[in-house]
């Protein structure tokens, strides 16, 4: 599925179950603004060679855009589009004075040399230097980039204004303005959700199972965070195949492996054996966390889901298809924009902090992002309970009452 019209899908279900406006409708429907950028890089061979590049500001209603970029090869406007929209609803569902933006890069970064992936970066932020700024729109990390990559951004940036600007970009090394806790925000974020579901639901986190799609920057740490609370992760995937045991795989012991820079795949523990990715979602278990891509669980395999609870570490990677099939079963799904926000609320406290000029330590950071998530949590799940809808819907409803209530104050300019 297109993933800018699933998007626009799970938009209009949800406009449609709160009766929205259809002026606010049509007016949360649109981009705001998009820049399609040619990115000429001189490879180390001297060779020349040219890649597209966007950033798509989809509203800036609550605040200055925020959103990452992406490089991949799989990287379309797009799905640029819908990353941004989704961030409209993510900022807005956890009151976060910002708005939703999102870059990307069409390129494999693991094809390019370190020199290589310094100039496109470079060239890329040069391209979009208008539109981005600490009071406009600030990038982040999001798949394929990380510190590293922000620290060029912040750098290319400061260089073109005279005098250094860390607020340009979130997500950078400590060193340089980065936030403590910003690396591993969004895994942090996740752990603090599903404890606090267990809770709810007298749940004992324990004695649960869980299976981890992806382990990067997400899946690796809500995978870390689940095995030191006792909990058995049983399966974890990435791009090369899924590790899969009964009694629950070493954490710790495949994070030192993939740290070392050796091949996930080629990771051995006694009793883990390697399955095919087309089985991962068949894996019996009680929490499944894709933390990969978009689009991973659809109308295709919803059906093949054996689990109790969705906790989406990544963004949208269930479709509104899916969804309903998930909910018939019932597996309770607690959507991305609820689950997956913690990169974006600590990234605002980076924001802050650089603006202030003033650091938090890790201990604050973390309480006040606890705060944050699991207030959002608990709004949630009210509204999910009171009427009887699923978590996504309510997640929802709460951001885009909040969207519309902007719109209505500010009015439509001239
Ligand atoms: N890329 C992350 C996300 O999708 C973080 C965005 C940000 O920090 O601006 O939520």
């Amino acid at each position: 599925m297109n993933p800018f019209e699933m998007a626009k899908k799970q938009l209009e279900i949800v406009a449609d179950q709160m009766n929205l406006d259809s002026n606010i409708l049509c007016f949360l429907k649109r981009i705001e603004r998009s820049l399609i950028v040619s990115i000429p890089v001189v490879m180390d061979d001297g060779s020349f060679k040219i890649f597209e590049g966007y950033r798509v500001q989809h509203s800036t209603i609550r605040g200055p855009g925020k959103g990452g970029v992406r490089f991949s090869e799989l990287v379309t406007h797009d799905e640029v589009k819908a990353l941004a929209m989704w961030m409209t609803w993510k900022t807005s569902l956890h009151n976060l004075p910002l708005g939703g933006a999102k870059g990307g890069v069409c390129v494999d970064p693991k094809k390019l040399s370190v020199k290589e992936l310094e100039h496109i970066t470079r060239r890329y932020t040069a391209e979009i230097i208008d539109i981005i700024g600490p009071d406009k729109d600030v990038p982040a990390p999001d798949v394929g980039t990380n510190a590293q990559t922000m620290a060029y951004m912040m750098d290319t940036y400061s260089m073109q204004s005279g005098k250094t600007i860390p607020g340009v970009v979130t997500g950078k090394p400590i060193e340089i303005g980065g936030s403590p806790g910003r690396s591993t925000a969004t895994g942090t974020g996740l752990f603090f959700i599903i404890e606090q579901y267990c809770k709810t639901l007298k749940l004992d986190l324990k004695s649960m199972t869980t299976s981890v799609q992806g382990f990067g920057k997400v899946g690796s740490v809500i995978a870390k965070k689940l095995y030191k609370a006792g909990s058995k992760v049983i399966a974890v995937s990435d791009l090369d195949g899924t590790f899969y045991s009964e009694k629950g795989i070493n954490i710790n012991k495949l994070l030192d492996w993939v740290k070392s820079g050796k091949n996930f795949i080629d990771y051995k523990e006694k009793s883990v054996k390697i399955i095919p990715n087309k089985d991962f979602f068949k894996i019996k278990c009680d929490i499944l966390i894709p933390a990969a891509l978009e689009n991973q669980i659809t109308e295709n395999n919803a059906g093949d889901l054996d689990c109790k609870v969705v906790l989406e570490g990544a963004n949208g990677p269930t479709t509104p298809e899916a969804d309903k099939i998930l909910e018939k079963k019932g597996i309770v799904v607690i959507p991305d924009i609820l689950a997956n926000g913690g990169g974006a609320i600590v990234s605002y406290f980076e924001y802050v902090q650089d603006i202030n000029a003033y650091y938090w330590d890790l201990e604050r950071v973390n309480s006040e992002l606890k705060k944050i998530i699991l207030n959002t949590f608990e709004n949630v799940y009210k509204i999910a309970k009171k009427e009887k809808i699923p978590l996504r819907d309510a997640a929802y409803r709460i951001a885009i009452s909040r969207l519309a209530t902007a719109v209505k104050l500010r009015g439509v300019f001239p």
